[in-house]
């Protein structure tokens, strides 16, 4: 009988999660075994706890859910070269089918036949998750656990915003959930003149400031046009970062975007979302769509934090996993950032 081990698991359709007893997977043939230090709750893991329209869609039960980690390799199976067992490591979540033209160019984002970790495949919210060699990210020892453990998020974020230069340029981002809010810190590390923050969740705002934005917009309240003004913006954001899904929000981008300037979309909207095709036409801009992120995000992220790039104030709650109940609460409420889940110590340790 296999040796068994803790995790987050969605037992049946329906709200919630059960922390149970399965199996420690067995690495096969070109797969790593890795020891969870921490994890981190993404939206995506709300999505599935609250058994939304999306996650009655996506998720197939019974599953260990999770994504966000950083661990150690435990063991690995048979073909794996070069990952000593003990090295600190993360995991790309999106296991591409290697095969398909984008893989075959290195746009793995784009793989057509692609399967997420703790979505379509057993995840990362237990003590130990197996994942190919070839998806396994390398981390410097050196970089705190508690921010690699949400690198996945960080990587949506550098990729979303790194699609443009933005040395100098203004830069609007509509969502102040982690992603945005982690993506206000790239853009004034990257250079940004002026980063600007909507969202009508003050407390997320705030976070927004923490981390660089040189203004946070509660657009319930506050004219952003009026914002853009004391900024001194003269034609408009040169660069602009959806991140909230709202056709509200990419409404009031396009119409505060200059000419000629560049929109990267990122937030998903649980309904279609209608156009100005006639101003997107009639001021050039570009819209590009941002999934996932490129493994060359990975080493961005590594080197901006350490660089500098301070992204702890991103982290609102830290528990232990058997605490995750209180994770799911806090994400739930609107009033966090990250929340960090410790999967090595004892319950009750700090
Ligand atoms: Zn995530
Ligand atoms: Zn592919």
């Amino acid at each position: 009988m296999s040796q068994l081990m803790d995790a987050l698991v969605k037992p049946a359709p329906g709200k919630g999660l059960e922390l149970r007893q399965v199996p420690i997977p067995e690495p096969g043939p070109g797969q790593v075994l890795i020891k969870v230090h921490k994890t981190a709750i993404c939206g995506t893991d709300v999505h599935i706890y609250n058994w939304d329209p999306w996650a009655v869609e996506h998720i197939r039960p019974p599953m260990v859910i999770g994504h966000e980690y950083v661990g150690e390799i435990a063991a690995a199976g048979a073909g794996v070269t070069g990952l000593r067992v003990g090295r600190r490591v993360s995991g790309e979540g999106h296991i591409t089918c290697g095969h398909c033209r984008n893989c075959h160019t290195g746009n793995i984002q784009w793989c057509k036949d692609t399967q997420s970790v703790g979505v379509d495949r057993d995840g990362a919210f237990a003590e130990y998750v197996c994942i190919p060699e070839s998806n396994v990210i390398l981390i410097d020892p050196n970089l705190p656990e508690d921010v690699v453990a949400f690198f996945d998020a960080v990587g949506n974020a550098a990729h979303t915003a790194l699609m443009w230069n933005l040395v100098g340029e203004d830069v609007l981002i509509t969502g102040a959930g982690p992603i945005g809010i982690i993506a206000a810190g790239i853009c004034k590390y990257a250079g940004a003149r002026r980063v600007v923050v909507t969202d009508i969740n003050d407390y997320r705002l705030e976070l927004a400031k923490k981390m660089g934005a040189d203004a946070a917009v509660n657009t319930q309240r506050e004219d952003l046009h009026e914002i853009m003004h004391k900024q001194r913006l003269v034609e408009g954001f040169d660069i602009g970062l959806e991140m909230s899904g709202s056709g509200a929000a990419l409404t009031q981008m396009i119409s505060a975007m200059r000419n000629g300037g560049k929109i990267s979309l990122l937030g998903i909207s649980n309904k279609p979302v209608p156009m100005d095709m006639n101003s997107i036409i009639c001021k050039g801009l570009t819209l590009q769509g941002i999934y996932g992120r490129k493994l060359d995000n990975w080493h961005q992220m590594s080197y901006m934090v350490q660089g500098g790039l301070d992204l702890t104030p991103v982290i609102t709650h830290r528990f232990h996993y058997t605490q995750f109940e209180e994770g799911f609460a806090a994400m739930n409420s609107g009033k966090s950032g990250k929340v960090i889940l410790d999967w090595t110590k004892q319950e009750g340790l700090s």
